[in-house]
Parts: C-alpha cells; structure tokens; sequence
C-alpha cells in the first residue's frame, strides 16, 4: 500500500474513532489490491497466511466497519454472499451468472440516468448503480470448448 493511502485510512481511522491495528490494516490493504469483490470468505483465506490469529468473524466486521466508514462498498446483492468493492469511484457492474464475477464498467450516461417522475420526490436518490447480467467472456469461451 502507498503511504499516502495509509496516512490517509490512519487518519479516517483516527476521525471515526477506530482502533488502528496491523490486522484492520492487512484487511483494508488486501481489499485494495483486489479487483474481483471478494467475498469476506476470500479475503479471510488471502490474509491468514500472513495473520493466523485473525478470525473470519474479524475479517467479516472489519469489512462492513470498513464500508459503513465509506472506505469500500458493499456489492448490492441478489441473495448470495456479500461481497465488497473497494472502487469508491461512480462505476457500474457487468455480473456473470456464470461463474459469479464481478466486474467494472463505467459510463457517463448511466451514471446520468433520469430519475423517472413517479420517483422524484418520494425517494431521495444518492447513488445509481447499474448491473448489467450475462455471461463473461472467459466463461463464453468455456462454453465453446
Ligand atoms: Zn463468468
Ligand atoms: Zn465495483
């Protein structure tokens, strides 16, 4: 991780009150360095190796102390396991029904989309996330094998 991210998530910490330890930093770091959402599962059996006294429950409520401080994001879900984002950019998401991928996208007119009339008003809208489902190419390639 660059220092100037670590500053700054020490920082943040500090402003929000949360205890900086070398396990809440393994956590935050390899969430940066992955590009798939991982699940809480995933990073768990990413970081053991390193800190076998972490414990899937403390790698679990990190990540969600992580997301509620807006640090990462918690994927939208369809009823399977959470997964997180560590993207805080305006970004979209291509899902492949497949084999479970996540992956980013990005694009000025969604991120623009008209909020319809029946809307307006009764719901205050801060984000618009769009997700597009199929199947991705790697999988597409499976397929015609
Ligand atoms: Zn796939
Ligand atoms: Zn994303």
């Amino acid at each position: 991780m660059e220092k100037r991210t670590l500053d700054e998530f020490k920082e943040r910490c500090k402003a929000f009150g949360l205890k900086i330890t070398p396990q809440r930093i393994a956590i935050y770091q390899e969430i940066l360095n992955s590009s798939n959402h991982p699940s809480a599962e995933a990073i768990y059996r990413n970081i053991r190796e390193a800190h076998p006294n972490i414990s899937f429950d403390t790698v679990n409520r990190t990540l969600l102390t992580l997301a509620e401080m807006g640090f990462i994001q918690v994927v939208e879900g369809s009823g399977d396991v959470r997964r997180f984002d560590s993207n805080a950019e305006p970004h979209h998401h291509l899902r492949c029904n497949q084999c479970g991928a996540i992956i980013d996208f990005y694009n000025r007119k969604y991120d623009q989309l008209e909020i319809p009339k029946e809307i307006q008003g009764k719901f205050s809208v801060n984000k618009i996330r769009v997700v597009l489902e199929g199947i991705c190419s790697s999988c597409q390639e499976n397929l015609k094998e």
